[in-house]
């Protein structure tokens, strides 16, 4: 089939770039056909077994035939708050077709999908690589018609004709959104030739020795010393590094790093060329989640720009020996695969499953080789730093977190969308900011986040050292059923797990069960108790940051929000186990001796 030989010819028959070439294979096929399989493993070097293994981990590949529109529905908690349940009716309505189905003619088919990234701008879709957003029920059926018509997804989202190369291209998909911005980021760009000159007028040391006096601590989660990590990088012995920027951005409710990429690049790239310099690194990669597709031609093209201002390439900044490069690795959804091993196995053509540490990245990354994974902000705080100094981000912010941070804020308020705020203000200032209508709860870093009281902890710092967070909030009013957001939480969690370690992927199904059974009025005290115990288990005994946190949705409205869970419980007299249920033990007694009665019958 020369389809596959001219892709896998391509990608130079390289088993690292398998996401690539399923990426294309889909492209050209529609999906990942079986007949293309033994070629593929012939000259990957794989099985045919390796290669089902691995696309079946993605949400966005298929192994069948896909609709002419696959449609995408993000379905998330901020989603079902602005209409998601209307959208979603129509688009049934209107397509003909059942969501996990396609209609009769195979041209629509619909999914629902994990967050995509549009909080600010909920009910919001996919199809191929264009995003539509704040989405009614009349919008589904003018973009319906239009494509019955025979319009395109691409010439709908983009009327005008835009160059997907191009700034006003990315706006007319999706909006940017900022609200504050400021003193660090979405500043205007400085002459990067300039401030590269600079950079390298100094040894990599004092680069190092700059980020970590400025206290940077990684946006991404984990709050590691920005400066250190590159420092055990550049210590290994292992000349061959890397530097991977992490823009796989999937946690629920975030939305900050699609809009420094939008609007703030070049700050990005030279964050990540400061790093190669520092750790000496001639390899950099962004890993793009591909909910974000629409950004990789405008992200290129900064790329081809800054190659062509000698920013990029051989010896850059005209320093001999410094070469370093980037380009764009696509995901294929998996939330898991916003963890760094998870990422780096990703990145290497595989399913996407968290390493066990150590041995670090930063000693045996990608390749093997060491490697500094940073997060999208964290790149682009270290720019500021480099044209600043560590003086001034320290003078910024509180002792143990420097600089600012950037929120996405969606839920109830006035003004959803981006936010720079300084380390150190309180919970309360931020909802004032954001115009929040009388808040309650606040779900602060997305689902693997604390689910906080504002009553109760309104007075807080945002800040490492009191109320950690990793750049969103969710606000709730009182009209909101924490209790349904809490078993929303679960789900994703247990549609996440990526299912290598015990305690994740069956402890969230069972607190999920127990979440449930509570809103279902079954649940009493001992079923909280368990709850509790099982919650820190999971935590404990998990392989990654996904089990090491899923658990807090339920720990956290159950130390926060007592009253809800306890109105919600039996009180039992009587001697009854506290998760017996008569009813459902007696419907399995029931099926075991029909099956018995069937094998019977039969012999
Ligand atoms: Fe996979 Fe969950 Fe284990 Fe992480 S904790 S490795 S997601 S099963």
């Amino acid at each position: 089939m020369h389809t596959i030989t001219d892709i896998l010819e391509r990608h130079h028959d390289d088993r690292t770039r398998l996401l690539d070439i399923l990426w294309d294979v889909q492209h050209r096929c529609g999906h990942i056909p079986d007949a293309v399989l033994p070629e593929m493993a012939q000259r990957l070097g794989l099985t045919e077994l390796d290669i089902r293994e691995t696309y079946s981990f993605y949400h966005f590949f298929h192994g069948k035939p896909a609709a002419k529109y696959q449609i995408y529905l993000s379905d998330t908690v901020i989603a079902r708050m602005d209409g998601y349940q209307e959208v979603h009716d129509a688009l049934v309505r209107e397509t003909g077709s059942a969501f996990g189905a396609q209609d009769a003619s195979h041209t629509f088919g619909l999914e629902t999908t994990s967050c995509i990234g549009l909080s600010d701008q909920e009910p919001a879709m996919l199809i191929g690589k264009e995003a539509f957003t704040r989405l009614t029920p009349e919008k589904i059926k003018a973009i319906i018609t239009r494509l019955k018509n025979g319009e395109s997804s691409a010439t709908i989202a983009n009327p005008d004709g835009l160059a997907s190369t191009t700034l006003a291209y990315v706006h007319a998909m999706v909006e940017s959104g900022i609200r504050t911005s400021g003193p660090v980021y979405f500043q205007s760009e400085p002459d990067y030739r300039e401030l590269l000159s600079r950079l390298l007028s100094g040894p990599p040391e004092i680069v190092t020795k700059t980020v970590t006096e400025s206290g940077l601590r990684g946006r991404g989660g984990a709050g590691f010393s920005t400066g250190l990590k590159w420092r055990l990088c550049a210590d290994n012995e292992e000349k061959i590094r890397y530097v991977i920027c992490n823009a796989d951005e999937g946690e629920p409710g975030t939305f900050k790093d699609r809009v420094l990429l939008t609007e703030s690049p070049q700050a990005v790239l030279f964050g990540m060329v400061t790093a190669a310099y520092a750790i000496g690194a001639q390899q950099g990669v962004i890993y793009l989640r591909s909910e974000y597709l629409y950004l990789k031609d405008y992200l290129d093209q900064q790329l081809a720009d800054w190659r062509e201002q000698g920013l990029l390439g051989k010896s850059i900044g005209g320093k001999p020996g410094f070469d370093f490069d980037i380009r764009i690795q696509i995901g294929a959804g998996a939330y898991i695969c916003g963890d760094e091993t998870a990422l780096i196995e990703s990145l290497e053509g595989k399913r996407g499953t968290p390493r066990v540490k150590p041995p670090f990245p930063v000693n045996m990354g990608f390749l093997g080789k060491p490697t500094s994974v940073n997060n999208v902000e964290t790149f682009a705080a270290v720019a500021r730093i480099i044209e600043h100094g560590a003086s001034w981000f320290k003078t910024m912010g509180t002792a143990e977190s420097t600089g600012t941070r950037l929120l996405s804020i969606s839920g109830d308020c006035e003004a959803p969308g981006i936010y720079e705020i300084p380390w150190g203000i309180t919970l309360a200032e931020v909802l004032a900011n954001a115009g929040a209508r009388d808040p309650w709860a606040v779900q602060v870093s997305g689902p693997s986040g604390d689910c906080v009281s504002v009553e109760k902890d309104g007075n807080r710092a945002i800040a490492l050292e009191d109320l950690t967070c990793n750049g969103s909030f969710m606000i709730f009013n009182r009209s909101r059923d924490l209790l349904d957001i809490v078993s929303q939480f679960m789900q994703f969690f247990v549609n996440e797990s990526c299912g290598i370690c015990v305690p994740c992927r069956s402890g969230n199904v069972d607190l999920l069960k127990k979440i449930d059974r509570v809103i279902d009025g079954k649940a009493c005290q001992k079923d909280l108790d368990d709850v509790v115990v099982w919650g820190k288990l999971v935590r404990k005994t998990s392989r990654c940051g996904l089990g090491g946190t899923s658990p807090k949705p339920i720990l956290t409205t159950l130390q926060n929000f007592p009253e809800l869970y306890q109105s919600k419980l039996v009180r039992q007299a009587g001697p009854l186990l506290p998760s017996f249920d008569l009813e459902e033990s007696r419907r399995g007694y029931r099926e075991a001796i029909a099956l018995l009665n069937d094998r019977r019958t039969v012999s």
